[in-house]
């Protein structure tokens, strides 16, 4: 897999860890780790963290707190390391391999149905089922079409799948996590040659700071 340049914040993987997260962040969150060792190793980290605390064991000492001493320590525990990542083009994403994301789609990514909202968007909703579940959705952006800017009431998660936008922050390419928080605001524009399709958690209606945006907002039911 390429590297992958935009991950979750460190707060926001601890979060996951502890389960204090959102089911349609966590969607978001375990989608990204399903194709980032980098963030599977933080979590363990975290994992392990808790579990310690929870076992209330003697602390032992830290000389070597690398990731290989907690692997030793883990054993057998192959299920938790994280396996050799072949390699594949930069816009390829393999749906098949993102479980996560799997269990809420009711149809192969190709075969969604898509509901326009606004020339060059379309979204549809998935269904998070469980007790605080936030709101998840799928959205495709046509290359060339730019989002009205907006910020966020609350913390967005958002995963590229396929295609690319660039906004602010930087570009976005399949597999990046772009983790932004209530304060942050952004104009991503989609570019390339295909449809961007991202994975968005969100938890509360975006905010648009210009009129055009505020007029679309109530036909994109964003
Ligand atoms: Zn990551």
């Amino acid at each position: 897999m390429r590297n992958i340049s935009h991950h979750p914040k460190t707060e926001t993987l601890a979060e996951y860890a502890a389960g204090r997260i959102d089911e349609a962040r966590s969607v978001v969150v375990s989608t990204h780790l399903s194709l980032c060792a980098e963030c599977r190793l933080a979590v363990a980290d975290f994992e392990a963290l808790g579990g310690a605390c929870l076992e209330d064991v003697e602390p032992v000492a830290m000389e070597n707190s690398s990731m290989a001493a907690f692997w030793e320590r883990a054993g057998e525990q192959d299920i938790l390391r994280p396996k050799e990542e072949t390699p594949r083009a930069a816009n390829d994403f393999d749906f098949a391999a993102a479980q996560p994301l799997q269990a809420y789609l009711s149809s192969p990514i190709d075969e969604i149905k898509w509901r326009t909202v606004a020339p060059g968007v379309a979204q549809h909703v998935l269904q998070a089922q469980g007790y605080r579940q936030g709101v998840l959705r799928l959205l495709k952006i046509s290359p060339g079409t730019q989002l009205p800017k907006h910020t966020h009431k609350a913390d967005e998660l958002t995963l590229i799948l396929r295609g690319a936008y660039r906004d602010e922050i930087g570009e976005f390419r399949p597999g990046d996590l772009a983790d932004l928080d209530d304060e942050a605001e952004h104009t991503p524009t989609a570019f390339g040659d295909e449809d961007c399709i991202c994975l968005i958690a969100t938890s509360a209606p975006l905010v648009f700071k210009d009129l055009v945006g505020r007029i679309v907002q109530p036909f994109v039911g964003l």
